[in-house]
């Protein structure tokens, strides 16, 4: 199996592809590249995940499934957003499940490329669309208000191996590095973010496409890690970084995750949330005074 360059057409357009998934179901959808120790090399086991798979988890409080990879809200393409009264979409910007990831304070992953279902689709990926999203994720975070720092969150791309693979190709898929061949000058080209319109490394996807180049396939994990994991790091006992902040979205929303959804609050109710935090973090300290000034009473008491 060649990976990069197999020759056959695949009948329909490129990014109609990429909505096309089957079901198949799999006993494990995520796994680790087989390791082969040997005295002349040892290949590092990564992660890869398995196409039409269904993966070993499901969408909770801190993982989130999405088939696409619209990132804000003006990425969400025009059939997506109906007309009707109530003006709702038919497709959420990632940017809700994010910001709720964050303004819940325990972190998740928004796993792009798996359908509702748990199904491993996949999204095929040129470096250059890497770099898109990346940009695209980081953009998106500056815009949340205040905006998100970099050391919050991650954005990993784990590869989707066919089927059957062999052990030889698994590996093969899962060493493969995409910037080879790629120079840093052509990726410093400015992407077409906050749109639906084509941007320049979709159309050079396209013409690779159109030369019987298929890019391999990815699941997208946008990683936020849990405010307590980030506020350790910063090593400081200040009240405002112990306390998760909450962020505004680009829409000027804010989200919190609930199990498996994501609720919007209104301004009134995160004040009521901050108080609450408030009290219950200084609730067992308040606790600990009290106790220390009883002992210090009855020992004062006893010596009188
Ligand atoms: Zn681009």
């Amino acid at each position: 199996m060649v990976y990069l360059c197999f020759n056959t057409r695949v009948n329909v357009n490129y990014i109609d592809s990429l909505l096309i998934f089957q079901m198949q179901s799999s006993e494990m959808a995520l796994s680790s590249a087989p390791s082969e120790t040997n005295n002349v090399r040892t290949i590092v086991a990564r992660r890869y995940y398995v196409k039409h798979s269904i993966v070993p988890f499901e969408e909770d409080a801190t993982h989130e499934f999405k088939g696409h990879a619209n990132i804000c809200i003006e990425d969400i393409p025009n059939y997506c957003v109906n007309a009707g009264a109530s003006s709702k979409r038919s497709r959420q910007p990632i940017s809700k499940t994010l910001n709720g990831f964050i303004n819940t304070g325990e972190g998740g992953t928004v796993y792009c490329g798996i359908l509702d279902s748990g199904s491993v689709k996949g999204i095929k990926l040129i470096q250059y669309k890497k770099d898109h999203y990346v940009a695209s994720v980081d953009d998106c975070m500056g815009r949340f208000n205040p905006p998100v720092d970099k050391s919050r969150y991650e954005v990993r791309f784990i590869p989707v191996v066919e089927p059957n693979s062999s052990q030889a190709e698994i590996s093969a898929i899962c060493s493969y590095d995409s910037r080879k061949g790629v120079s840093l000058e052509s990726r410093r080209r400015e992407h077409l973010l906050r749109s639906q319109n084509y941007c320049w490394c979709d159309k050079e996807s396209i013409a690779l496409f159109n030369n019987n180049v298929i890019a391999p396939s990815y699941i997208i994990e946008i990683c936020i890690k849990p405010w307590a994991e980030c506020a350790s790091m910063k090593n400081s006992s200040s009240l405002v970084n112990i306390l998760s902040p909450y962020h505004e979205d680009e829409e000027g929303l804010c989200y919190f995750r609930r199990q498996a959804s994501v609720v919007q609050y209104s301004l009134c109710e995160m004040i009521q949330f901050t108080r609450q935090d408030v009290q219950d973090y200084f609730k067992e300290k308040i606790k600990k005074l009290e106790e220390q000034l009883k002992m210090i009473i009855v020992s004062g008491n006893k010596i009188l």
